[in-house]
Parts: structure tokens; C-alpha cells; sequence
């Protein structure tokens, strides 16, 4: 953004003309490309900026690494409240390059997570952040979950997953020798990584870029600042304002806003006056740990077939990158939006869910599932039990309590779990400059560059950028 007030006049009023007048568009907006470049070099003014992006997850600074090398002359920065990247479910997940067997064909989750699978392995090898094609198998262990595989199977092959075939009970303890089932699908180029890892990649290679990174920023305020500007053609000029909820928080101001924040997508959305639905409600997956002497029990990640009645994936076995097996999660309502333990609680989150008629309504139609989901969660033996049916030779004993995440679910008014990505912004002189990410959950991580893209794209197109 420009440092003189001048330059700023000057830039804005290109700008408008560049939208109001289509013939003069291309020109009105290669000047500005121009101006802003020569301009920056020169640029000394703190905290003004072209973009800004709310939220220093694997979502949040993908986006930003593709707009900071889309457009360099831009002045881009990502606020964060934590005192790091990947503070939340960046940080805190299974870690499996997935597939894209599960998804919807044609849904954004499909196209998305097939194509950020290629991207995040090309990344990676790029950057050499350590990862494992140690594959995956789904199986069946129940014969009513037969019809269901091939479900999947099919669903695999529609979004050209690459690889992916159905093998049997010997097939299966070839791949895996601890392992029995009826039938399964392996899909040999599933991966695990340390998304926490790829996202602080992400975030240096933006600021490598020239972005800037505000850690310890939690957003408090969107104000849309409307002001005429003297000697320019009778031109107004639009900015956000951004305050921090800290006395610390310096103001930052900026033409277009980015959110990616997770679970907190709904109130940053709310704050700038776009719509409060979908409402995120956060479940928290609890994983158990093998212990290390058993780690050697499995060799990739097993799955069981998933429940179609949830978006989530059900209780699995995960190699980790640091040789260690998670087994899990589960999916228990959180207290907190981001309550990692059960004594975790804060009122205003709690008070904020079952104020929702969504979650009213989801609770009444899922109860039988949540009680058990809570059961598995206190009775450690319940989960093993589970895990049993696929790695007989498990035994209560090999297992401790392990770490925790917290999923951020969107949730509509019916009470309907919300199961693809969603992209949205409002109306008027601030919402039009917002636009939010509403909900990015698994593959989200998988997916991120290939979302990053997208969000890009979506930029260029309603920021004309
Ligand atoms: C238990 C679990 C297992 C998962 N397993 C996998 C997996 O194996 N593979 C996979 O691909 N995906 C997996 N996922 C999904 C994946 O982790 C998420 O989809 C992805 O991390 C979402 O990234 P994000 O950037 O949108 O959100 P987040 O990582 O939550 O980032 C949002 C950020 O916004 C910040 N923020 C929020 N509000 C504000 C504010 N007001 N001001 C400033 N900053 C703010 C937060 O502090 C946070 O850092 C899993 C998720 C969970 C929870």
C-alpha cells in the first residue's frame, strides 16, 4: 500500500476506474501493477498493506506463499495470534498425505485433495522436508462393510486416484502381516508428514518472499475506512482497518482481507459482517500411543471403512515421521474451541454450541454415537477393542494416552454437518473486501497448496487484483 498519501490517492483512484470502466480496466490496472512496484522499493510505512491473512495455519500461509509469489510487488502479511504457525490443527493432526479416495466425485474435497497430493509430495522433495509413501489400507473386517468398500473403491477410482486396488485377506497380511481382514483397498501413494513442518515452510518461504509475519496478533475489529481524498478525481478510497484484541497490537491497515482461521472461521466471518453460518463446532480426537517396542505391529496406515453418516474417518493406525504409531482419534464435542484436554472448558464456547440449533439437532439425531465416542474416549480398552478387529495381537497394555486435536466442523441451522470446503465473503464496503475460508477440514492439509490456488484465483478475481 502506498506510504504517501499521495500515492495512495493516485493508486485508489486508478483502482476505481480500473472497475468502473471495462475498456480502460487492462490499462487502469497495469499502471497500478507498475506504480505499486516502483513504489515499493522506496516503501517505508509500518503496517499498511495490499492483503492481509487472518490466520498462520497450513491454510492461511499456503494461501499466502501463492499470493506472495503470484504478485510480488504486492505488500502482503499473515496475523496470527499464537506465538507460532501451525499453533492449532496444523499443528495437531494424524499427518497422512491422503489420497482422495473418501470424497464426494466432483466436490472441492475431491478435485482438491487428489491434486494437493501431488503438489505437497513435489514440495516437499523440493524443500526436502522429510516424508514417507508408506501407504494405506482400508479394510473391511464385517461383511455389511463389503458394499461399502466398493463404494469407496469406486469413489477412489472417479477422482483418479492413482494406484488404488482392492486386495484380499492374503494380500492384505502380505502388506501388512499384523493385520486381518476380509478385504481391503491399498493405496500405495498415501504418505505420512509433519504438517506443523510444511506449514512453518510455507510461512519462511513467504516471508522470503517479502511478506511479514505478526505472531501474538489476535483480530479483534474489521472497521471499513471511507474516506474522500483530496485531489484526486472525486474518488473514495476504501481500507480495513484491523485492531488486535492486545493493547500491543498495532493497527493494520489494508485493501483486502483474507481469513483462514479455522476454528474460529465463524467469528472472524461474523466480525466483518458476513454471514455467522455455517457455525463451526469443534470436536477433539483423542490418539492413543503404541509403545515403542510394538511400533513395529504395523507398517503404513491401516483405516477401517468409515461410517458415511460422519465426515470423519474413524479410528486408525498411523506411522508418525518420528518412528512413533498413533492409533485414533475418536471424535468427542469439545468444551473449548480449542480444548485439547476434557478439563478444558470455557463458558462462552460452550454457551456459544448449545445455543445453536444446528448442534440441538445434531445432538438429538447422533446421541447413541456421541455417548459411545465418549465412552471410547475415558475406557482406553473400549478403543482398543476397536482396534483389535484389525491387529489382533494389540493388547491394552501396549497403548498410553497420547496427544490430542481439535477438528473444526461447519455446521448448518438443520443441524447438517457441512462436508466440503467453503469459500464465502459479504456484502458491502466490508465484507466485499473479505473473503473467508469457512471451512477447510481433513484433507485440508493434504490439500493446501491445491486450496491455496484456488484462493488465489478467487483474489485475482474479486479483489481485481
Ligand atoms: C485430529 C485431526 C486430524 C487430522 N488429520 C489430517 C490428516 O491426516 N491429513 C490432512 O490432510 N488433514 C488432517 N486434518 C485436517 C487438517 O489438519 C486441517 O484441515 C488443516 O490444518 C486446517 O488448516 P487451517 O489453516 O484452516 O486451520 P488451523 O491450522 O486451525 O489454523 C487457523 C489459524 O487461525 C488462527 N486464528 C484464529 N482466529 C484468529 C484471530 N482472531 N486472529 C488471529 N489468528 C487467528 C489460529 O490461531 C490458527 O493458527 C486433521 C485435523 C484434525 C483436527
Amino acid at each position: 500500500m502506498a506510504s504517501s498519501g499521495r500515492l495512495t490517492r493516485i493508486l485508489c483512484s486508478l483502482q476505481i476506474h480500473a472497475i468502473s470502466s471495462n475498456s480502460g480496466a487492462k490499462l487502469a490496472c497495469s499502471t497500478l501493477q507498475q506504480t505499486k512496484r516502483n513504489y515499493s522499493a522506496s516503501d517505508t510505512t509500518q503496517n499498511q498493506y495490499d492483503l492481509v491473512i487472518v490466520g498462520g495455519g497450513i491454510v492461511g500461509t499456503a494461501t499466502a506463499q501463492e499470493l506472495a509469489t503470484r504478485h510480488p510487488q504486492l505488500k502482503l502479511a499473515i496475523l496470527e495470534k499464537e506465538n507460532d504457525l501451525a499453533g492449532h490443527q496444523s499443528g495437531h493432526n494424524s499427518g497422512v498425505i491422503h489420497a482422495g479416495i473418501y470424497y464426494v466425485p466432483g466436490s472441492l474435497k475431491a478435485k482438491l485433495c487428489v491434486k494437493g497430493m501431488e503438489m505437497a509430495y513435489k514440495y516437499c522433495d523440493k524443500h526436502q522436508i522429510p516424508y514417507k509413501k508408506c501407504g494405506k489400507l482400508i479394510v473391511a473386517t464385517e461383511p455389511e462393510e463389503l458394499p461399502r468398500l466398493d463404494v469407496l473403491m469406486e469413489r477412489g477410482l472417479k477422482n483418479n486416484v492413482r494406484d488404488i486396488r482392492m486386495v484380499g485377506p492374503e494380500q492384505i497380511k502380505e502388506i501388512e502381516p499384523n493385520c486381518v481382514g476380509l478385504k481391503a483397498i491399498h493405496s500405495p501413494h498415501t504418505g505420512i508428514v509433519d504438517w506443523g513442518l510444511v506449514t512453518k515452510y510455507y510461512g519462511k518461504e513467504f516471508e522470503k518472499r517479502g511478506g511479514k509475519i505478526y505472531t501474538n496478533y489476535k483480530v479483534d475489529k474489521f472497521i471499513n475506512k471511507t474516506e474522500s481524498k483530496e485531489g484526486s478525481t472525486g474518488g473514495l478510497t476504501n481500507t480495513v482497518e484491523i485492531h488486535g484484541s492486545s493493547p500491543q497490537n498495532p493497527v493494520v491497515s489494508c485493501r483486502y482481507v483474507v481469513t483462514c482461521g479455522g476454528l474460529h472461521s465463524d467469528r472472524l466471518a461474523e466480525k466483518s459482517g458476513c454471514n455467522p453460518e455455517p457455525k463451526i463446532v469443534p470436536f477433539r480426537g483423542e490418539y492413543l500411543l503404541l509403545a515403542r517396542d510394538k511400533c513395529n505391529l504395523v507398517n503404513g496406515n491401516i483405516y477401517p471403512v468409515p461410517d458415511p453418516r460422519f465426515p470423519f474417518l474413524g479410528v486408525h493406525f498411523t506411522p508418525r515421521m518420528d518412528g512413533s504409531v498413533w492409533l485414533g482419534p475418536n471424535a468427542v464435542l469439545a468444551f473449548k474451541r480449542e480444548g485439547y484436554g476434557y478439563t478444558q472448558f470455557s463458558l462462552s464456547d460452550f454457551m456459544d454450541a448449545v445455543s445453536f440449533r444446528g448442534l440441538r439437532k445434531l445432538a438429538i439425531k447422533h446421541l447413541g454415537y456421541g455417548i459411545k465416542e465418549m465412552y471410547k474416549g475415558i475406557y482406553i480398552r473400549a478403543q482398543v477393542r476397536q482396534l483389535q478387529k484389525f491387529v489382533p495381537s494389540l493388547r491394552p497394555e501396549d497403548v498410553t494416552r497420547g496427544p490430542s486435536g481439535v477438528r473444526a466442523q461447519a455446521l448448518d441451522r438443520d443441524g447438517k454437518l457441512v462436508d466440503d470446503f467453503v469459500f464465502d465473503s459479504g456484502s458491502g464496503d466490508l465484507g466485499s473486501r473479505v473473503l473467508h475460508v469457512r471451512n477447510a477440514p481433513s484433507p485440508a492439509a493434504t490439500s493446501s497448496l491445491a486450496i491455496a490456488e484456488m484462493v488465489a484465483d478467487r483474489v485475482e478475481q474479486q479483489f481485481k487484483l
